[in-house]
């Protein structure tokens, strides 16, 4: 048994050999590895009441068990070829791995946000895209975000990260790809410049569609490149200036998702028109992003069949570099309060931000507004974990602390059940058992 006393640098051994976390050594099958961390105040189920002095045993990637009190390594009772680390948080608050639905990594801030108004030319070329899908995911992690939601990019740079991070090859959050957005010519997500709007591949590549055929084989081209879901953008959009209206037919929104759930993938769908909105939940859609407009009928309709809201209240606000005084968004977002009405109505809420269109690793702020327009911050965090775990479809892997589950674990000093704003300085990100930030500085676990 090799004892650690974490974390990155202080290590303790009682043996004569050294063995690196999880390392295998000739001849031996791999030796397993335990962490064993000691969580002051731990709130290992969000909705329940958090406990106090506990400790978290991780076994590998795993969290093997959860028991009262702070455990020694000796009682552990691991085999003598384990290595074991521990991990002292004991004047910290443990919570879950937080979680997106929202984001853009490919995608970042920029003063000439609308494209009409800039044309291409700051469409950045896909090696560029895919550096800065690695700095922003690492952001995010750092963050404390363990899973996101990446919904639209192009055809290539937040697959290869995914894929990348999947392998263990580089730090970063667990991503769930939508691909390219659909979106219908001329709409909120086409930016095929004006010469190749004929053509076939550009079309499959951005995902612009029209017509329930057209729609069907670009939902299959996303599946084709590996896509974990579908997001199509059932209405104009601010950040491309084409408004807030229907875009697609009700018929083309019914063969996207038709298409989305034979193939076994979710389908979300960017909205802020009421008719748009109700348009998708008719089709069966999964989640509704931003959802600005949703009236008190789509209310009940998405209670009703369980849709998600998305309320990326985030979204409304543009980034500060913009300089926009007294943004339009912003009071369109306060004469309707849809977050604040699906609350009140028990609407399913998942936490999403739409990072990309302002600053990656602020992702937190969107906690700030839910709180700040009522929610409870135990719901808040509820949302950003059990809930979006659910939305996701991986809620048996992550999303609460328990025995069986993937270890994604964040700590943060005070608690956020008090103060929200707590959530913008993670001290602490554990994913997959991986520790990736300590002591407020991120680490680098991974072997290239
Ligand atoms: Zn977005």
């Amino acid at each position: 048994m090799k004892l650690y006393i974490t974390g990155i640098m202080a290590f303790l051994f009682v043996s004569l050999t050294i063995v690196q976390p999880g390392e295998a050594r000739p001849g031996k099958a791999k030796t397993d590895n335990y962490k064993i961390i000691y969580a002051g105040t731990l709130l290992s189920v969000p909705g329940k009441k958090p406990q106090s002095d506990m400790t978290i045993i991780v076994k590998n990637d795993r969290i093997e068990r959860i028991e009262k009190g702070f455990l020694s390594a000796e009682a552990l009772g691991a085999d003598t070829d384990s290595t074991i680390e521990l991990i002292d948080l004991s004047d910290k608050f443990i919570l879950p791995g937080l979680m997106d639905a929202h984001v853009h990594l490919n995608h970042q801030p920029t003063r000439s946000r609308h494209r009409r108004q800039r044309g291409d030319r700051d469409k950045p070329t896909g090696a560029q895209s895919a550096v800065n899908t690695m700095v922003y995911a690492r952001r995010t992690l750092a963050a404390g975000f363990t899973s996101v939601r990446d919904l639209g990019s192009d055809d290539q740079s937040v697959f290869a990260v995914r894929e990348a991070i999947n392998k263990g090859r580089m730090i970063g959050p667990r991503i769930l790809v939508a691909g390219s957005a659909l979106a219908i010519t001329g709409g909120h997500g086409d930016s095929i410049p004006m010469e190749k709007t004929g053509d076939a591949l550009a079309r499959l590549k951005d995902g612009t569609c029209d017509g329930p055929m057209e729609c069907r084989k670009a939902v299959r081209y996303q599946y084709k490149l590996g896509a974990d879901l579908i997001k199509f953008t059932a209405t104009g959009g601010a950040a491309s200036n084409t408004g807030m209206e229907s875009q697609f037919f009700a018929g083309e929104i019914q063969s996207i998702v038709k298409t989305a759930h034979l193939l076994g993938l979710k389908a979300t769908t960017h909205a802020y028109a009421a008719g748009a909105i109700k348009d998708a939940v008719r089709a069966g859609v999964d989640s509704i992003e931003h959802g600005f407009l949703l009236d008190d009928e789509g209310i009940q309709m998405m209670k009703k069949q369980g849709v998600w809201l998305v309320p990326t209240i985030s979204a409304s606000y543009p980034p500060p570099i913009l300089k926009i005084p007294d943004p339009e968004s912003v009071k369109l977002r306060n004469k309707y309060r849809a977050f604040e009405r699906a609350y009140a109505a028990g609407v399913k809420i998942a936490f999403g931000s739409d990072a990309g269109t302002f600053t990656h690793g602020t992702n937190a702020k969107e906690f700030d507004m839910m709180v700040g327009f009522g929610m409870t911050e135990m719901d808040a965090i509820y949302a950003a974990t059990v809930s979006t775990a659910r939305l996701f479809g991986i809620d048996d892997e992550v999303g609460t602390l328990e025995a069986g589950k993937l270890a994604d674990i964040i700590a943060v000093k005070g608690s956020p059940l008090s103060d929200i704003s707590l959530l913008h300085k993670i001290d602490f990100v554990m994913k997959g058992g991986k520790i990736a930030k300590y002591k407020g500085q991120m680490t680098e676990p991974f072997s290239y």
